[in-house]
């Protein structure tokens, strides 16, 4: 039975669903400080999606990969705790204020240098970013092909992976070869929670950095643990050439950030009888807000 080499991809995002009054600053942009930073909602739909290989596929290793500051080593925490082997923090200033061109040109050379594998999952849209963009330009920037809003899995044999896909009208089933790039909707089943055991094996797992100030018993426990250690790559790790990364390598110019305020104007509430629907109909059609 083939074992899985799976990589998937996890963005640490502000829960921009949870907006209160201090998330955007006077200049329009994010105030990210001021969110609580979380996994990419359907950057767990792709986790679910890698694990459920990996039940079917015993021995299938999954490696978390996310690009952002220190503190997204979070997301691979949260991964481990839920089922993940691994995970790669890329992470370095020259990444800093990239859009979905330069983000995806470092993920792509991360996936370079990690090699070997059979899959890339991702989510289908980060919720901060809302572009649906760095999956399908890292399949592009590795010449890989790519299914896009992925439900399910339906089966894998050989080199043939068969899905199926969420689209507006319906859903659609396809084959792909491997190595393949997917994303997965929020449609698709949520990721399995927490796992005590995979908590109590990985509750010390940190970068390098995280580690700076550890005390020697601990210096010892990530000794004898390689395991805890969460790999950090910086610009120096992968090859890349440096113009396309970051604020220089991010052709993207924002022209303008408006706020816009959503106010309840008038609203009519009816009964869900026939008669109260089509009269509501008819008032809508007779002011031309329908038809
Ligand atoms: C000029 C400019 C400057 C910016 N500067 C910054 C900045 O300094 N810091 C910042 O955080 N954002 C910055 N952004 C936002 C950044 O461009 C996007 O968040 C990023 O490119 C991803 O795009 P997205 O959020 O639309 O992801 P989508 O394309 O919607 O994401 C699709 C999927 O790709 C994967 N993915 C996306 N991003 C990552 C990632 N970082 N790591 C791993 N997987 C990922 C996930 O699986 C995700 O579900 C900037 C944007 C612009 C236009």
């Amino acid at each position: 039975m083939k074992s899985l080499r799976i990589i998937v991809l996890a963005k640490q995002v502000p829960d921009t669903r949870n907006v209160g009054k201090n998330a955007m600053k006077a200049d329009g942009t994010v105030n990210r400080a001021a969110l609580p930073a979380i996994f990419n909602p359907e950057d767990l739909n792709a986790l679910e999606q890698a694990l459920r290989l990996k039940d079917r596929f015993p021995g299938s290793v999954i490696t978390l990969l996310t690009m952002g500051p220190g503190r997204a080593a979070e997301v691979i925490r949260e991964g481990l705790y839920r089922g993940a082997d691994g995970g790669v923090l890329l992470t370095d200033r020259a990444f800093a204020g990239a859009d979905t061109l330069a983000t995806s040109y470092a993920l792509a050379c991360a996936i370079r240098k990690m090699k070997e594998f059979d899959l890339i999952i991702a989510g289908r849209q980060a919720i901060d970013g809302d572009t649906a963009q760095v999956g399908p330009q890292v399949a592009e920037k590795l010449s890989l092909p790519q299914v896009t809003y992925v439900e399910e899995i339906t089966s894998l044999t050989g080199n043939k992976i068969t899905l199926k896909r969420r689209l507006e009208r319906g859903i659609e089933t396809v084959e792909a070869p491997l190595p393949c790039v997917l994303t997965v909707n929020a449609s698709a089943p949520d990721c399995r929670p927490r796992n005590a055991r995979a908590i109590m094996k990985f509750k010390h797992a940190r970068t390098i950095t995280e580690r700076q100030n550890a005390s020697e018993d601990y210096i010892l426990l990530y000794h004898e643990r390689p395991y805890l250690d969460i790999p950090e790559w910086s610009v120096n790790d992968i090859r890349t050439d440096i113009i396309q990364l970051g604020l220089s390598g991010s052709p993207t110019k924002v022209k303008k950030i408006e706020n816009i305020v959503f106010q309840a104007k008038e609203t009519k509430r009816i009964t869900s009888d026939d008669g109260s629907i089509n009269a509501f109909m008819k008032e809508l059609i007779d002011n031309h807000t329908l038809g």
